[in-house]
């Protein structure tokens, strides 16, 4: 018994080396093979690479208006009276099927888009044109708030009062000229509202201070 356990023993020191390396050089032989039959046949099977802008995740954050306390010393009276009439929201599922109408680059679930304050409670396939925009970009929050001014604010949108949307008007039509006043200004304060661009569109920030 003690014999053959040494003999055992023995012949395991004796053999493991040499196996062991021409173990080694088999597995390595078999791997690239399996390696190079996977990658020249059956390429399709690689997973796929996942896109983080398009998760459809939403932080929850309620709506906020574009307007901050800061705005009248710098923005015009025109850009400061809009600003109170416009917020940030998320897309939930309805503003994103309700949005996908019509576009190419669908708006997808969490994504940040500016609507009309007077329109938020309106279901998005009943709101008139122009309450609702998507910049892709902050520099773009800019322009589509001008242009939601023109075809909503001030000419379609029922539910603005009739008085702050003459005033709107008026300083629209004043057009007043200050210089620092444009998209860079306003990307800049949607920033300071936790909201970021990820490549695709424009995202709440998880927290204010992340
Ligand atoms: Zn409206």
């Amino acid at each position: 018994m003690e014999a053959a356990m040494y003999e055992g023993n023995q012949m395991q020191m004796d053999t493991e080396p040499p196996l062991d390396n021409e173990m080694e050089q088999d597995m390595m032989a078999l791997a690239d093979d399996e390696w190079l039959a996977l990658t020249e046949n059956e390429p399709e099977e690689s997973p796929s690479v996942i896109t983080p802008s398009i998760e459809h995740i939403m932080t929850g954050r309620p709506p906020n208006m574009l307007y901050l306390s800061c705005d009248g010393k710098y923005l015009t009276d025109y850009h400061v009276l809009l600003r109170k009439q416009i917020q940030f929201f998320e897309a939930n599922e309805e503003e994103s099927r309700a949005a996908a109408q019509g576009r190419n680059k669908p708006i997808v679930v969490g994504q940040v888009g500016i609507r009309c304050m007077h329109c938020a409670l309106v279901p998005p396939d009943k709101r008139t044109r122009g309450a609702v925009y998507f910049p892709s970009k902050l520099e773009g929050v800019y322009q589509m708030a001008l242009s939601m001014s023109n075809t909503h604010l001030c000419d379609t949108c029922p539910h603005i009062p009739k008085d702050l949307q003459q005033q709107l008007i008026f300083l629209r039509d004043m057009k007043q000229v200050v210089s620092g006043t444009g998209k860079n200004a306003w990307a800049l304060r949607a920033g300071a509202l936790g909201v970021y661009e990820d490549g695709y569109g424009l995202r709440y920030k998880s927290t204010l201070l992340g």
